[in-house]
């Protein structure tokens, strides 16, 4: 039976780390890091998302700039309340929770982000910083989720190095990402999509076995290799048989998974919690990258 990698112990212990840090950066400076969040209407998973990342957030100390914007609010009037939050200075990280309404440009609005408050990762000079940094830099603003995975792999205390790696998916904000994150730990890196042929057959060969697909229970038992590190990184909402409810699963099928991997996250309270975690971390960093900035001005 695999273990079992606890994402919400993972976290906490993060989020310990980072409200001692911040503690110890007020003292010092009189300032904590702030977060601005804009919502955009009322998607209900967006607002269980806002809530969370806010209660996160103040745990460890980052004050928060909550700006909750009608769902009609024009792309125009957006950018200009993302420009004036790249100015603030009471502001070092700034997070568009996506989805947006359709009649906004998402990557419009991201890219408008100060990169040095991307509070996300997602700004095109961080992601290319991500890929063109083959060392770990811990200035870099890094995408939350797959970040949050590397930290799980890391906390097993196993040796990366040469490992056969499989990542599925290949979307900006996990899989590619993701991909960057693994190759930095030198591992040797597949990026599976929705075009590969014989996936079942790849996974077979991976020591890591990341699934960030978006599909509930897709990735099988039989396509886990032996003693393999799995991630799971989906979030599927599920019909429960004859109950009249749902329930959360992942894109892994978590009991055959389990039978053939060495350990494996859950669904939910494995990679969930760890995004938010970094989010936070990533507030920290931009804070610190300013707070430097201005000692060496
Ligand atoms: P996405 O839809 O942008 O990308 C899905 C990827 O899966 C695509 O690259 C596609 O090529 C690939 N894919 C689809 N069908 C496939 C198939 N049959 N075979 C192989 N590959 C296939 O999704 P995303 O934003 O990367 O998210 C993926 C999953 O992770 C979703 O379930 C999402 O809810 C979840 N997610 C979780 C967190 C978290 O904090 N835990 C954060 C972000 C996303």
């Amino acid at each position: 039976m695999s273990k079992i990698i606890d994402g919400r112990l993972i976290a906490q212990k993060l989020k310990n780390n980072l409200k001692t840090e911040i503690s110890n950066l007020k003292k010092k400076y009189r300032e904590v890091p702030g977060l601005a969040v804009i919502q955009v209407g009322n998607v209900a998973a967006s607002s269980v998302y806002v809530k969370a990342k806010t209660k996160s957030a103040h745990e460890v100390g980052i004050n928060v700039i909550d700006h909750h914007l009608d769902e009609n609010i024009s792309e125009k009037n957006l950018i200009n309340l993302v420009k004036k939050l790249n100015n603030q200075i009471n502001v070092n990280g700034i997070l568009v929770q996506l989805p947006l309404p359709n009649h906004i440009n998402e990557q419009v609005i991201l890219d408008m982000i100060n990169p040095d408050k991307d509070a996300d990762g997602f700004h095109p000079l961080n992601v290319g910083k991500l890929s063109i940094n083959l060392f770990n830099d811990e200035n870099l603003l890094i995408p939350c989720t797959p970040y949050g995975c590397l930290l799980m792999l890391k906390s097993l205390n196993v040796d990366l190095e040469g490992k056969n790696a499989v990542v599925i998916g290949r979307s900006n904000i996990v899989g590619k990402p993701m991909a960057q994150l693994l190759l930095k730990e030198s591992c040797t890196v597949t990026i599976a999509h929705s075009k590969t042929k014989n996936l079942a057959e790849l996974c077979r060969n991976a020591d890591i076995l990341v699934a960030a697909v978006g599909r509930p229970e897709f990735v099988r038992g039989d396509w886990v290799n032996e003693g393999a590190i799995v991630i799971d990184v989906g979030i599927n909402r599920i019909e429960v048989k004859d109950e009249k409810k749902t329930k959360l699963v992942g894109d892994v099928n978590f009991s055959e998974g389990q039978l053939k991997a060495s350990a494996i996250t859950p669904v939910p309270g494995g990679v969930g919690p760890m995004t938010i975690a970094c989010l936070l971390r990533n507030t920290l960093t931009a804070f610190k990258n300013n707070l430097n900035y201005n000692k060496s001005g």
